[in-house]
This record gives structure tokens, C-alpha cells and sequence, in this order.
């Protein structure tokens, strides 16, 4: 099946969003009431972990996003910039922090959050010269939902979209709706309209049929078809990843089979890794093999995006892994 992605020679995948770092409870427990061991900062934000994973495989990624001119900030610009991604277009804001989030897992591995985001760098960019000289020159956008919660952002996104599409780019969308966040009428306006513009959407879980607006995982991919997605891929977590296309039978990844010692980052990683195969002329299973093992490799570390593989690292991982099942 050919990839209904621009390819990376149109120029690079951006995404534009929350750049973050955050700071991890080293224990498992009920939020952050008492005075607990604390890890970090890593690098972090889900736009930030997506555009580094995409770098790292080999793709061609650039961010866009503010962090402040402090050190939290210089964690992530370092980070990006040796991983490879083009940061001309992250404003370093001289008046607010850079955003943080601290992470505490529950017994159950559910999370409680401290976030600070919205009155942080994180959630201030706006439209600027280095922000218009990427898009046009850019040949994919990837949206993740989490960023739509930001008004300004969510300007930048719907201009970038307008931009990429008009130059023959083409855009995907994770829905990564978080509870913690704001969904008001707006941001769900906002998400239903780049839905419409999505040649690729990668839900995971429930989110394929918020996404659809319709409930059964067969009519939800119908109607997103419907709709004009091209492309879904359906993360699941422990039980791996389909692709569906249509016309064609779903392909199914099962999961690598890894220690779990920190979840978050799983979703962008893969979606990094797969938006980046894809766009560099992979088929569908080996760009989701490429996924699978992007989004296992990152559980296996602790911090968001430090598993985040280069193709080589990656090849090692699935060379070395058991998959589930098998
Ligand atoms: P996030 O929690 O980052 O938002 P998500 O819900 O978007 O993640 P997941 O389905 O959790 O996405 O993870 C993406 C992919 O990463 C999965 O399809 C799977 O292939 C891989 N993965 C995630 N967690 C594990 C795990 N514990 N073991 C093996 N593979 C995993
Ligand atoms: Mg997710």
C-alpha cells in the first residue's frame, strides 16, 4: 500500500505544541500531599516526544513550541537539537517558565498530575516569522489533541494546516485526549475540523470512536473513511497496534513484550516512528513494526522520551524482543 504521506523530501514533519519537562515521583502513590522522591527533569510535552522520535528514526522533524530562557528549557532545546530535530521555529519566552508537569503512578497505573502549562512559555507561541518560514517549507504537519487546549496554539495549528495542505503536504492527528486538560465546545470544535483535514488519524483505544462520533470500532473507521481519512492506525496498548486502509484487510502488529517501568510517551513515540516510515516510503507493516517497537522501547525507560530509538537502536530492540503471542 503506498503511504497517503508527502514524502520527507517535501520537507520536514512539524508539530507544534506543549514543550515540557516533567518530574517524576520515584514511588508509586497518591499524588503529592506529602514530601516524596522526585526524578528529573526529563524532556518532555507529547508534541515535543513525537517530533524527537521522529528525528531519531531518521525522519526529518521540526517543532514548534516556546520554552523559557531557563534551564527546564534548555533540557528540551538540547535534547531536540542533538536528536536532530530543527528548532528554528521554539521561541525561548524571557518572561515566563518554561511549563512542568509532575507525575505521580498510582497502584492501579493511573496518574495524578501537577501541571503548568497553561500560564507557562509552553502555552504562549504564537504565529511568528520562524514559525511561517517552516511551514513553508514544510511537507507534513502532525497534530496531537493535547495542544488544542491552547488557544494560541490552536491558531497556529489550523494556519500550519492551511500552509502544508496548499504546498501538497499532508497532515495526521492523535486525538491524545488527556482528562487532566480542558475539552471545552471550542477545542472539540477545533479537533472535529482537523479530523476532516487528517489524511492520517492514530487513536488510541477509545478515542477512535470519540473521533468518529459514532460507537463500534467497525462504523467508527467507517465513518472516519467516510470523512476522508486515508489512513488509521489504532494503538492498544499491551495488545499492539492495527492499521486500517481502505479497501485492503487491517493489518496487526502484536506488542513487543517489555517490562513496563514508565508509560507515558508510548502514543507519541509510536507516532513518531510511524509517521516518519511512512513518510520515508515504508509499507505499512514495516512502518508499524518500526511503531511497535518505538512505543515498547520508550516504556522500558524511565522519563517520557528517553526510549525514544534511532533506527539502528530499534532494529537491535526488535532483533532481541519477543512479540506477544509468538
Ligand atoms: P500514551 O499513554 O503515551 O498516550 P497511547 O495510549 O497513545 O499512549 P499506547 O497504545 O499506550 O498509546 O502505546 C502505543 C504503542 O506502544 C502500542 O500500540 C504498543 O505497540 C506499544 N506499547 C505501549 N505500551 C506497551 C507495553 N506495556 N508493552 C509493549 N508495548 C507497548
Ligand atoms: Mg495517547
Amino acid at each position: 500500500m503506498t503511504s497517503p504521506l508527502a514524502p520527507d523530501s517535501l520537507g520536514p514533519t512539524i508539530c507544534a505544541g506543549e514543550i515540557l519537562v516533567e518530574i517524576v515521583a520515584t514511588a508509586v502513590g497518591d499524588g503529592f500531599r506529602d514530601a516524596i522522591d522526585l526524578v528529573g527533569p526529563y524532556p518532555s510535552g507529547a508534541p515535543a516526544i513525537f517530533i524527537d522520535q521522529c528525528a531519531r528514526i531518521g525522519g526529518s522533524a521540526a517543532m514548534i513550541g516556546a520554552v523559557g530562557d531557563d534551564d527546564f528549557g534548555r533540557v528540551n532545546l538540547d535534547r531536540l537539537a542533538r536528536d536532530g530535530a530543527d528548532i528554528s521555529a521554539v521561541a525561548v519566552d524571557p518572561d515566563y517558565p518554561t511549563g512542568s508537569a509532575f507525575v505521580r503512578y498510582r497502584e492501579d497505573g493511573s496518574r495524578d498530575f501537577v501541571f503548568n502549562i497553561a500560564h507557562s512559555a509552553a502555552a504562549r507561541f504564537g504565529w511568528s516569522a520562524p514559525v511561517e518560514a517552516l511551514a513553508a517549507r514544510a511537507g507534513h504537519l502532525h497534530v496531537m489533541g493535547s495542544a488544542l487546549s491552547m488557544p494560541s496554539a490552536s491558531e497556529v495549528i489550523a494556519r500550519a494546516a492551511g500552509v502544508v495542505k496548499a504546498r501538497g503536504g499532508t497532515v495526521s492527528v492523535d486525538p491524545n485526549l488527556r482528562k487532566e486538560l480542558a475539552q471545552d465546545a471550542a477545542t472539540a470544535r477545533r479537533f472535529s475540523e482537523l479530523v476532516e483535514m487528517a489524511d492520517l488519524l492514530l487513536p488510541s483505544g477509545e478515542e477512535l470512536e470519540h473521533a468518529a462520533g459514532v460507537a463500534g470500532e467497525e462504523a467508527a473507521i467507517a465513518v472516519l473513511f467516510a470523512r476522508g481519512v486515508r489512513e488509521i492506525a489504532l494503538k492498544r496498548g499491551r495488545d499492539g497496534a492495527t492499521v486500517f486502509v481502505p479497501g485492503a484487510a487491517p493489518a496487526h502488529a502484536p506488542a513487543f513484550v517489555v517490562e513496563e517501568v514508565d508509560p507515558t510517551g508510548a502514543g507519541d513515540c509510536f507516532g513518531g516512528a510511524y509517521v516518519a516510515c511512512r513518510r520515508l516510503g515504508m509499507e505499512v507493516a514495516e512502518a508499524l513494526t518500526y511503531a511497535c517497537a518505538a512505543g515498547a522501547r520508550n516504556v522500558t525507560h524511565r522519563g517520557p522520551m528517553e526510549g525514544a530509538g534511532t533506527r539502528a537502536e530499534l532494529d537491535a530492540f526488535i532483533a532481541a524482543t519477543p512479540r506477544a503471542g509468538a
